[in-house]
């Protein structure tokens, strides 16, 4: 995709997500994306932004967290002939598995990951429809830096700007499609 579709698809894009205030809790101005996933033309052009990123990396696997990331990861995985592998809440996953607390924009919680999901030197490609303040995807990486996993990407649809999550994930390649100011 050129610099200029990616800005326009971006400018449309945008216009299909909702703000919800106060949700869900006070202060809070939530990005409802089940106004894009109902669009057909939202949700594939979605889908082709990121693929069109990624589709000469070689891409082993794409990582996903639960559960807005793998409405994005998992076609884009099919896309790239990649792996799809799901992190997950705790207690979700049968198989042994490594854990890594996180904080939320709003809470706090953990994430898990098969151990034989990624094998060692993998090149991935982490997907979640929304940065914040980088603590989902920064523990997502600690899942993959136990795998001893190579992070090739991290991608996201929308960049909520002003939460410092770009400086918290500054090693790697960050790309977001949709950049909203956050005055939170
Ligand atoms: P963070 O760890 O702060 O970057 O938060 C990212 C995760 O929380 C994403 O998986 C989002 O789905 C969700 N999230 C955080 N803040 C918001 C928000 N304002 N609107 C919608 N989803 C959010």
């Amino acid at each position: 995709m050129s610099e200029g579709t990616i800005k326009k698809t971006g400018m449309e894009l945008e216009k299909l997500i909702r703000n919800i205030p106060d949700f869900p809790e006070k202060g809070i101005q939530f990005k409802d994306i089940t106004t894009l996933l109902k669009s057909g033309r939202g949700f594939r052009d979605s889908i082709e932004w990121m693929v069109s990123l990624y589709e000469d990396k070689n891409i082993d696997k794409v990582i996903a967290v639960e559960s807005r990331g793998f409405i994005f990861g998992a076609p884009v995985a099919l896309r790239l002939g990649a792996g799809f592998v799901p992190v997950r809440k705790k207690n979700k996953l049968p198989a042994d598995k490594y854990t890594v607390k996180y904080e939320l924009e709003y809470g706090c919680d953990e994430l898990q990951m098969h151990k034989d999901a990624v094998a060692q030197g993998e090149k991935v490609l982490i997907i979640d429809d929304l940065l914040a303040t980088g603590g989902t995807t920064l523990a997502a990486i600690e899942l993959l830096n136990k795998c001893e996993a190579e992070v090739e990407s991290i991608c996201f649809l929308i960049e909520l700007l002003g939460l410092g999550g770009r400086e918290k994930l500054k090693s790697h390649r960050v790309d977001s499609l949709i950049k909203i100011e956050c005055k939170e």
